[in-house]
């Protein structure tokens, strides 16, 4: 947190130093990220990705889309537009976020993003066959995604019954836990657990992580060891 003077933010272990929430997935020839949030373009740099075939969207959260004017780097790199791919709510945040990339006359240097929508049925991407997960973000829904045995949902406190059916056999899930204290809009620690326990993937690991939940090294030791605290470089 930007001025944070805590144990966390003063940390020095690199586990502590959290960009925020976004994976970026790799599968056949296929290379996917999913979210483009404020840090999107430092994440990008420090793993070196030089390739980006389509941007998936979460939910239009500022936290998950405020680096969208980023993807041009894609656009010059591999001279295509990017396509993109959100929930109907997602692509009209979008176009009011970035109005400018929408324009009828175009203008040199903006990002060239192809809108695709999205809902709760399976789609498909260059061949690769994506789940959609839709989950509550308090009233908002939120789209978490399953690609083969890897499952990915961020920013929820609910999970409805027919997603946890498209979740069975799930053998590594990404969820959030956000902090110890209730949250109006994401799992605290005990209810992911608890969720972590219920879903049963082989493999758990928690993502979208406040400051507020403490010291990496301290926290995992509370947990079962089927379940992992994810941190920024993390590779699956
Ligand atoms: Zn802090
Ligand atoms: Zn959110
Ligand atoms: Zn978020």
């Amino acid at each position: 947190m930007i001025g944070c003077r805590c144990e966390v933010c003063r940390s020095l272990d690199y586990r502590d130093k959290r960009l925020r929430t976004s994976i970026y997935v790799e599968t056949g020839n296929q290379h996917f990220v999913i979210d483009t949030g404020p840090d999107f373009r430092q994440q990008m740099l420090r793993e070196d990705i030089a390739r980006v075939d389509a941007v998936i969207f979460t939910h239009a959260h500022r936290d998950h889309t405020a680096g969208l004017d980023d993807v041009r780097a894609y656009n010059f790199l591999q001279n295509m537009d990017m396509p993109v791919y959100g929930n109907a709510a997602t692509l009209t945040q979008l176009k009011v976020e970035y109005a400018y990339a929408f324009e009828k006359v175009s203008y040199p240097g903006i990002p060239r993003l192809t809108l695709n929508e999205i809902n709760d049925q399976n789609f498909t991407v260059n061949g690769v066959t994506i789940i959609p997960l839709p989950v509550k973000h308090l009233h908002m829904e939120v789209l978490g995604f399953r690609f083969g045995n890897f499952s990915y949902i961020t920013d929820t406190n609910f999970i409805p019954d027919e997603t946890l059916v498209k979740l069975e056999g799930t053998e590594v899930l990404v969820l959030n836990a956000l902090q110890r204290e209730k949250h109006i809009s994401h799992f605290n620690l005990e209810e992911a657990l608890a969720m972590a326990k219920k879903i049963h993937a082989k493999k758990t690991y928690f993502t979208h992580i406040s400051h507020k939940l403490g010291l990496h090294a301290a926290i995992e030791k509370e947990f079962p060891a089927n379940v992992m605290l994810a941190f920024d470089g993390l590779t699956i």
